[in-house]
């Protein structure tokens, strides 16, 4: 843990987050600036910058509960497609500083360039998709 890392404060609990996944080592809440409707991300609970630093065992932790929220993101909000996202260094438009990849849901022809601009989503809507997507987590 990291003391002024935005994701370790999420993770203590210090920050708010709309959480849809915990366990012994992984963290998922939703991006509070989707690109779409049920952008998740998933983070480690031990602190790492990025992919160059993460351990075998925290990355491979990751990806499990990535493929796990990515099914339920599909079955709540029905995208037309999805991709795993993860990103190391600014020019890769890396913003915080704790690995990270982002269940991305995407829509037809949405034209998403690899470095999208941060928008601020509607909370009341982020928060009633989180608990859409828990609920579905906790049912699979
Ligand atoms: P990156 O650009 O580093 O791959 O992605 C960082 C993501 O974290 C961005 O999509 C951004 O919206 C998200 N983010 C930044 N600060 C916060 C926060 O305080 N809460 C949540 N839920 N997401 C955040
Ligand atoms: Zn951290």
């Amino acid at each position: 843990m990291q003391e002024n890392c935005i994701f370790c404060q999420i993770i203590r609990g210090e920050i708010p987050s709309f959480n849809v996944w915990e366990d012994e080592d992984t963290f998922a809440f939703m991006d509070i600036n989707p690109v779409h409707d049920g952008h998740v991300l998933i983070i480690p609970k031990e602190h790492a910058d990025d992919v160059f630093t993460v351990s075998a065992a925290a990355s491979g932790a990751v990806m499990r509960t990535a493929q796990r929220v990515a099914r339920s993101v599909r079955a709540v909000v029905q995208p037309d497609g999805l991709n795993l996202v993860q990103c190391n260094g600014a020019a890769a438009a890396q913003s915080v500083l704790h690995f990270h990849v982002h269940v991305l849901p995407r829509k037809k022809n949405d034209n998403l360039a690899l470095n999208w601009g941060l928008q601020p989503g509607d909370m009341d809507h982020i928060g009633a998709l989180a608990k859409c997507i828990r609920a579905d987590l906790e049912a699979n």
